[in-house]
């Protein structure tokens, strides 16, 4: 059955009028869908009683069901949700001082297989849907606001990062048609969302032609193409430097500055030689690196840093002008990790790099 969960306001409007309604329900449909997260016609108790009766027959809303939920002391959250056809996906909630971010799964599993990701190696299973995307967005928003209404504050999300499970650039229709109900539906600024990818350079390309004002996070992980391929063995198509390439490109046409996202392993890629060569590579491009310390998953051979590897690589791009941040660990007290939620949930297991 189709689901409204994905459609935007005009293709809604277009669905009432088939049905033999005014424009304007289409209208009515969206804030519920978008604006009161609502999963159930029957709540949408401004439509015409036999109008909804028809939406039930032939549509359904499309909201993913929980499965699990974690809470870390941190106010962190994540939820694993049981999409339509059995397969699960997970997304997280990360309330900070500002603002109220959510981090969402794009794919079920991810082909790109990076050797330190539970997601990567867990395997592809397939695309997820615009909706589906959404969907998670708005299940977040309704679980951060039931602690909101508990600590009396407000917990409206704010930022979206396409940065959970899967390659968003391998789903780039729907991950873009997500992004723009977001931003129209949702009421979420452009600039306060964030596409990440390993390194697609058409897609990058492509997306620079588009000219949003979104932030684009590549992770790269690694300087050179020989580190780089055993890291992320499903991105060898592409060389760091026609990566970085596209990235001088998506900046001239967006005017927006690129985020190199660098995940930390301890005395693989933290080495004062690898931070050298990365401050080499981003020379001259309107960027920043957020260094991410790994975080550990089990069964896996790899370990994150110690504190002083990681100020020493750090104090090496910044001496190098570049502008550095680094990714507070947040759920340490959850399966925080891209993909352990899932992998606990179905007993799989996590198989060692
Ligand atoms: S890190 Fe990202 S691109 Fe790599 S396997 Fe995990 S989800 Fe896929």
């Amino acid at each position: 059955m189709p689901t409204l969960l994905g459609l935007n306001t005009d293709e809604l409007r277009a669905l009432a009028q088939r049905e033999g309604q005014a424009a304007y329900r289409g209208d009515q449909i969206a804030t519920w869908l978008y604006k009161y997260g609502v999963d159930s016609f029957s709540l949408m108790n401004n439509l015409p009683e036999p109008f909804r009766a028809r939406l039930e027959q032939s549509h359904q809303v499309g909201r993913a069901h929980v499965i699990t939920e974690q809470r870390s002391k941190d106010g962190t959250v994540k939820l694993l949700l049981g999409l339509h056809d059995g397969a699960t996906v997970e997304t997280v909630g990360l309330p900070y001082a500002d603002r109220m971010s959510c981090c969402v799964s794009t794919q079920v599993g991810c082909p790109i297989g990076c050797v330190f990701c539970a997601t990567g190696l867990s395997g592809f299973a397939r695309n997820l849907t615009a909706g589906e995307m959404v969907g998670q967005v708005l299940a977040v928003q309704e679980a951060a606001e039931v602690k909101a209404m508990a600590s009396n504050r407000s917990n409206r999300i704010d930022h979206v990062t396409f940065m959970g499970m899967g390659e968003p650039l391998l789903n780039y229709e729907a991950t873009l048609k997500a992004a723009h109900l977001l931003n129209r539906e949702v009421g979420i600024a452009m600039r306060h969302l964030t596409i990440s990818t390993a390194g697609l350079v058409p897609e990058i390309r492509r997306l620079a032609q588009e000219q949003l004002q979104l932030t684009l996070a590549v992770s790269l992980h690694a300087p050179t193409d020989e580190l780089r391929s055993q890291l992320m063995p499903g991105m060898t198509t592409w060389s760091v430097a026609e990566i970085i390439e596209a990235c001088h490109e998506y900046v001239m046409w967006t005017r927006r500055r690129v985020t190199f996202e660098y995940c930390l392993l301890d005395g693989i890629n933290d080495g004062v030689a690898a931070a050298q060569e990365l401050a080499h590579i981003l020379h001259g491009l309107n960027c920043h690196a957020n260094l991410i310390s790994f975080n550990p998953i089990g069964g896996s051979r790899y370990r994150p840093p110690p504190r002083e590897r990681v100020t020493a690589f750090r104090e090496v791009l910044e001496s190098a002008g570049i502008q550095v941040t680094q990714r507070v660990e947040r759920g340490s007290d959850i399966d925080a990790a891209c993909g352990q939620l899932r992998q606990r949930a179905d007993g799989t297991g996590l198989v060692s790099p």
